[in-house]
């Protein structure tokens, strides 16, 4: 055990979106990686943008993921007495002033600001004033105003912010609610948070926590701010690029190993490896590793990734991913050894887990029904007398052994003059509806004798039924 601790505190105002989990996943990792602990913690002081689909939807996605913690979830909305604390402390220790300025006070100050071409900024007018509390008073920190403060980033190294470039921001609204800064602030003191990852959408907070934590007396954390994921067009992601949220990609059949080895490699790097298991990640996982160029995310890429993962899961993994599929879809397939035997036949040739529930549905079947076109095609007379004798030779045959199967095959072509092709593609249409399908042999083995018979003597009749 090490005492890294490192947090994920998302703002529950919509899903989890890709971006928001490799956050997630980076403090996992780092934390899993050094034997530390993972805190969650819900930043939903924003009551108006704040929602409970949010927040069961951002369990929903980090359960899928399969990101765990160690403490939490922690919600800022229940920790107000605590925040309040701090803000009397900094109020005793002339860090912090109530500010009485006006609404139009401050807006005139803006406008003159942007006029003069600067930022807008506080002019400290109630600094030093030593004001009491009133009905709109604000509190606001008394920021040093000379200097500068250095954030010593992981990833980008030192960044450095001059000190007059910022303001008395404030604290504490008129209605005692603390705002974004310094809650983060509080918490991550309070929770004893050492390392901070989180995007560099954030970095322009940083100088303001850091004098937060120096005039709280408190050790800073290590912070590391990661370049932000970019659509292919090197915007940043969003809802034009294609689906962000993370259920999105359970709803399309990705696996979440697949998703997150994806989603860590888009600014993680292990040499040239791409392929990574979920205990590989947490072996391998390094800060040291994180890029300074945004990830690129291209949906073709996860794809074929996810290929990969579907190819060397194992059958009984798989299977607990593709039921709910099934489901869907009608299938009252259940775990065992028949669904790992379908499994094996369909892993080589899935993308996804909807290419591999679709293409497992015949199996299941309790009648076949032919694609009309396949049917047309291959569902004629002139193949007949090759079902009926398949059938015969079948019939006859215990164990259903690839070499046994081709056999039985050879002496049907040698009997009928036919071609392999001429009497595989028939019976691939009578056994599954379709022209494309696992291999016949495969797929002979998988439903067993009493299924192939009857599914060649079906498609038998449905020939004769035909031609009458
Ligand atoms: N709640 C913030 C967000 O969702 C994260 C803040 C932080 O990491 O410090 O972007």
């Amino acid at each position: 055990m090490s005492n890294i601790v490192t947090r994920f505190p998302p703002s529950p105002t919509g899903y989890l979106h890709v971006g928001g989990a490799r956050t997630a996943l980076f403090n996992w990792l780092y934390a899993r990686h050094m034997k530390g602990r993972f805190i969650l913690r819900i930043e939903d002081t924003d009551t108006k943008r704040s929602t409970q689909a949010s927040v069961d939807a951002i369990f929903e996605a980090l359960e899928w993921l399969g990101i765990d913690w160690d403490d939490g979830p922690y919600f800022q909305s229940k920790r107000f007495d605590i925040y309040q604390t701090y803000i009397q402390a900094l109020l005793d220790s002339g860090h912090a002033y109530y500010c009485i300025c006006s609404q139009e006070k401050i807006d005139a100050m803006r406008k003159e600001a942007l006029a003069a071409g600067g930022k807008p900024k506080y002019d400290g007018t109630c600094r030093g004033k030593g004001f009491a509390k009133t009905a709109n008073a604000v509190i606001r920190f008394k920021a040093p105003i000379t200097g500068s403060t250095t954030v010593k980033d992981i990833i980008k190294g030192n960044i450095v912010f001059q000190n007059s470039e910022q303001d008395d921001f404030i604290i504490c609204r008129s209605d005692g609610t603390p705002t974004y800064n310094f809650v983060v602030v509080v918490d991550d003191i309070t929770m004893g948070i050492n390392t901070v990852i989180r995007g560099d959408d954030h970095l322009n907070n940083t100088p303001r926590q850091i004098m937060l934590y120096n005039a709280l007396k408190s050790p800073l954390p290590a912070f590391g701010h990661v370049p932000m994921v970019l659509g292919k067009d090197r915007t940043r992601l969003s809802k034009r690029h294609g689906a962000t949220s993370v259920t999105a990609y359970k709803d399309m059949g990705y696996l979440p190993d697949a998703l997150i080895n994806y989603l860590v490699r888009l600014g993680w790097s292990h040499g040239d490896q791409e392929f990574f298991s979920r205990d590989e990640l947490i072996e391998k996982f390094t800060l040291e590793n994180i890029g300074k160029s945004p990830g690129i995310f291209d949906q073709e890429k996860l794809l074929a990734l996810n290929a990969d993962h579907i190819k060397a899961a194992s059958p009984g993994n798989l299977s607990t991913h593709l039921l709910p599929f099934l489901k869907e879809r009608g299938c009252l397939a259940e775990k065992g050894n028949f669904l790992d035997s379908v499994i094996r036949t369909l892993n080589t040739r899935s993308k996804t887990l909807i290419d591999m529930a679709d293409g497992a549905l015949f199996y299941y079947t309790k009648s076949v029904s032919y694609e009309e076109k396949a049917a047309q095609k291959h569902l004629k007379p002139v193949c007949l007398s090759a079902l009926q004798l398949l059938i015969d030779q079948l019939e006859s045959l215990d164990i259903f052994s690839e070499k046994a199967l081709e056999n039985i095959f050879k002496r049907v072509m040698d009997n009928t003059g036919l071609k392999l092709g001429k009497i595989a593609q028939p019976v691939r249409v009578a056994l599954t509806g379709k022209t494309v399908s696992p291999g016949i042999f495969e797929i002979i083995e998988v439903l067993g004798k009493k299924q192939v018979i009857l599914r060649l003597q079906n498609a038998v009749q449905f020939i004769k039924d035909r031609k009458d």
